[in-house]
């Protein structure tokens, strides 16, 4: 599929949520999908394999197939999914959309057998992107997908209004996140049935690189915002205030959300990600503080040790890194 064919209608604004793993990026999208205008998608870069190549839930529990939304954006976007070679993107992922290419997407200048390749794999969101809105009339489109290497291809294109925003959370609490032993609901083979784990050795190092690769997308120009996971749940309504008023988004902004944390999670068309994104009807938000008292000391001390110099840059305030 060619750069060329992509959509001619008017540019779709897509907010990419950025970050390490296990930093609350599903929470982010829960509630930013609970404003009117606002489409989330779930983690489109999964969307190819699991539920497109396995059939998985989607966050409306109907399986990807048989959902209606994404039947009417496949149809939309390629004349169905069965024109769409998942090889292929799979192919063009390796090339263009890895870690170790994060360095050379992130330059200001490519080549152009570097662009076309960029353009070719990022031609698959973008015809996602335009197709949500064209079938939805949605005015902000949310892709939680957390590589910074697919949010630094996207910035290669032309035809979508990218905003980014990048998700923080303190190192400890991602590390034991990624130390828990969590089943995949919606798993449709046994190899399948549990999310990833990691030692927090390996935690620590990919945090560090996820969150130098997100602060690389400065230097591709990219309207961005960094968020702390500690600052959005303990007081959502402000922390996406100052969200959308950084990133300029449509700010007719109204968490239906309780003094107590409370709010009515309404079902959602996610094709891939947290459990979470099953999780629909009354709600109550609290802070994940398990690691507190639940991590070892050694553990504990290792994280802060490896993290420390970011930990630290970071301040845990939210700002902004363009206007
Ligand atoms: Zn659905």
């Amino acid at each position: 599929m060619s750069q060329g064919q992509a959509v001619n209608s008017a540019k779709p604004l897509v907010l990419y949520i950025a970050g390490s793993g296990r930093s609350g990026s599903t929470l982010l999208e829960r509630l930013l999908g609970q404003l009117d205008g606002v489409q989330t998608l779930g983690e489109v870069h999964h969307m190819w394999l699991r539920a497109l190549g396995k059939n998985e839930q989607c966050g409306c529990s109907q399986s990807f197939t048989d959902c209606e939304f994404w039947t009417k954006v496949g149809q939309e976007a390629f004349g169905g999914w069965d024109n769409v070679s998942i090889s292929e993107v799979e192919h063009l992922k390796s090339q263009v959309d890895r870690q170790r290419h994060q360095p050379l997407t992130a330059l200001p200048w490519t080549s152009k057998n570097r662009t076309e390749k960029l353009l070719d794999y990022t031609d698959y969101y973008a015809r996602v992107y335009h197709a949500v809105q064209k079938t939805t009339g949605a005015r902000i489109i949310v892709d939680s997908g957390k590589h910074p290497s697919l949010a630094l291809a996207l910035t290669h294109r032309r035809d979508i209004d990218l905003r980014v925003v990048h998700l923080v959370r303190d190192s400890r609490g991602v590390s034991h996140s990624w130390g828990k032993a969590v089943r995949r609901p919606e798993a449709t083979t046994s190899a399948d049935s549990m999310m990833q784990q990691y030692s927090p050795l390996v935690s620590s190092v990919l945090w560090l690189s996820t969150n130098v690769a997100a602060e690389s997308l400065r230097l591709r120009g990219a309207r961005g915002y960094r968020m702390r996971y500690e600052d959005l749940v303990s007081n959502p309504q402000e922390a996406l205030r100052e969200l959308f008023g950084s990133l300029g988004l449509p700010d007719e902004l109204q968490l239906p959300i309780e003094q107590d944390g409370t709010i009515e999670l309404r079902p959602n068309h996610s094709a891939a990600g947290n459990p979470m994104r099953f999780t629909v009807g009354s709600t109550t938000l609290r802070p994940d503080t398990a690691w507190h008292t639940q991590m070892s000391t050694k553990e504990r001390r290792l994280v802060s040790l490896l993290t420390a110099s970011l930990r630290y840059y970071y301040g845990y305030t939210g700002r902004s890194w363009s206007k």
